[in-house]
C-alpha cells in the first residue's frame, strides 16, 4: 500500500461493540480484571496502557515503517524517556542546531545525572567522526534543523555513528512522510507529534519510534508507564486523526513553503532565506536525495536585523506571530527573542511554518510586511 493509504487505515479498526467507524475515546481509567485474575483484552491501567494510546502507536509505528512505538504527552517528554534510557557516564552527540529545547534539557537536566555531550554540526562528518568517544551511546541527528535548516547526511551519520557502536536517533518532526529515517538507518524515530502529526495547533505529544523492538527501546517503554508522562486518550485521538490527512497536508505545505522561499530568495529587504528547496542552499543536493519533498518549514535574514524583523513581523496579517509549527495557518516568529539568552539565532532571522492557506496571498502578506 502507498502512504496515503496507510495513514488513513493505520491505527484504525471498525469498533466491534458498535460498528462506529471513527475509533470511541476510550476514558475509562481502570479495565476489568476476569474471575481467573487476567485482563481479557490487554489493558489494566491507563498509564500502562490504553486504547487510544495503543491505536495511536501503532498507527505511526505503521506509518515510519518501525516495530514499535511509545507515545508521550508532549515532544520534550518522549525526548527525556531517550535521555533516561541511558546510564551515567554514557556521552551523547547532538546537532549543533538542533531543537533548543532537547539541547536544553541535555545542559540543563542530564549533564547534571552524569550523561556527557556535546554539540557539533551535523552536517559536517568530519566532526562527527571527531566527536565520537568509546562512550557515545546515542547520537542525535535533526534534519532539517531548527531554526537554520541545515541538511544532515542521515545515511552517512547512521553509518558512522553504528561503526562506533552507538544508536541513531532522528528528529522527524519538521519532515515527516518526507523523509524516511529507517530507510537510511537510524534506530529510532522522534517526533513532536504537537506539530504535524496533530497538524491543527491544538494537542500536544510526543512519539519515539523504533526501527527494531529491542532492550533499549524496552527501557523506553518502562520510562513511559513507570514516569507516566503520557497522552490523555482525547490527546491521542486527536493526533491519530491528523494523521489520516497528514501525507496531503505535508504535500501542500511543501508547495506552499516552495513558492514562498522563492518569492522572499529574490526580495530587496531580504538577506538570506533558509530553505532546502532552494538551489542555493548549501544542503539542497543532499535534500533532493533523501527527502521526497522540502518540507513547510523556512527561516529567513531580513535585511537591518532585529528592529527590521521585528517590524516586519509586526505587520503581517494573515501569518499568526506564534512559535510552534505544522498547524494549517500560517506562523511567523522572532526566534532569537523566543529562544532567550544563549541563542545561536541570527537577531534578524524569522522563522515562518507555512501553512495551507493559498500561497499568493501569504505572498502578498510578506510583501506589504516587508514594506520597512
Ligand atoms: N523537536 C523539534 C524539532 C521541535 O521543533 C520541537 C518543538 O518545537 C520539539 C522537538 C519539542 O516538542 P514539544 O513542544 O511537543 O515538547
Amino acid at each position: 500500500m502507498k502512504i496515503e493509504t496507510i495513514a488513513v487505515h493505520a491505527g484504525h479498526t471498525i469498533d466491534p461493540a458498535t460498528g462506529a467507524v471513527s475509533t470511541p475515546i476510550h476514558l475509562s481509567t481502570t479495565f476489568e480484571r476476569e474471575v481467573d485474575g487476567s485482563y481479557a483484552h490487554g489493558f489494566m491501567y491507563t498509564r500502562n496502557d490504553n486504547p487510544n494510546r495503543r491505536a495511536l502507536e501503532q498507527g505511526i509505528s505503521t506509518v515510519e515503517g518501525g516495530a514499535a512505538a511509545a507515545a508521550f504527552g508532549s515532544g520534550t517528554a518522549a525526548a527525556m524517556a531517550l535521555f533516561q534510557a541511558l546510564a551515567p557516564g554514557d556521552h551523547v552527540l547532538a546537532h549543533v542546531d538542533a531543537y533548543y529545547g532537547t539541547s536544553r534539557l541535555l545542559r540543563e537536566i542530564f549533564l547534571r545525572w552524569g550523561l556527557e555531550a556535546d554539540f557539533i554540526d551535523m552536517s559536517d562528518l568530519e566532526a562527527v567522526e571527531k566527536a565520537l568517544r568509546p562512550k557515545t551511546k546515542l547520537a542525535w541527528a535533526e534534519t532539517p534543523s531548527n531554526p537554520l535548516l541545515k541538511i544532515v547526511d542521515l545515511a552517512a551519520i547512521a553509518r558512522t555513528v553504528h561503526d562506533a557502536g552507538a544508536l541513531c536517533v532522528c528528529d522527524n518532526t519538521w519532515a515527516p512522510i518526507l523523509q524516511r529515517p529507517f530507510d537510511l538507518g537510524a534506530d529510532l524515530i522522534l517526533h513532536s507529534t504537537t506539530k504535524y502529526f496533530g497538524g491543527h495547533c491544538d494537542v500536544a505529544g510526543g512519539m519515539i519510534v523504533a526501527k527494531t523492538d529491542d532492550e533499549f527501546f524496552q527501557r523506553v517503554r518502562r520510562i513511559q508507564y513507570s514516569g507516566g508522562a503520557v497522552p490523555s486518550p482525547f490527546d491521542c485521538w486527536l493526533v491519530l486523526r491528523g494523521m489520516r490527512t497528514l501525507p496531503w497536508r505535508m504535500r501542500a505545505h511543501s508547495e506552499n513553503a516552495m513558492k514562498v522561499s522563492s518569492f522572499l530568495a529574490q526580495h530587496q529587504h531580504i538577506e538570506r532565506v533558509h530553505y532546502p528547496g532552494l538551489h542555493t542552499h548549501p544542503g539542497h543536493k543532499l535534500a533532493t536525495q533523501q527527502m521526497s519533498m522540502y518540507g513547510g518549514m523556512l527561516s529567513f535574514e531580513v535585511k537591518g536585523g532585529r528592529d527590521a524583523a521585528m517590524a516586519a513581523a509586526a505587520k503581517t496579517k494573515i501569518f499568526v506571530r506564534a512559535t510552534s509549527l505544522g498547524g494549517v495557518e500560517s506562523l511567523i516568529e522572532h526566534r532569537a527573542s523566543i529562544e532567550g539568552p544563549g541563542t545561536t539565532s541570527p537577531e534578524g532571522l524569522l522563522r515562518a511554518s507555512i501553512g495551507l492557506e493559498n500561497a499568493d496571498d501569504l505572498i502578498e502578506d510578506l510583501d506589504q510586511a516587508l514594506r520597512l
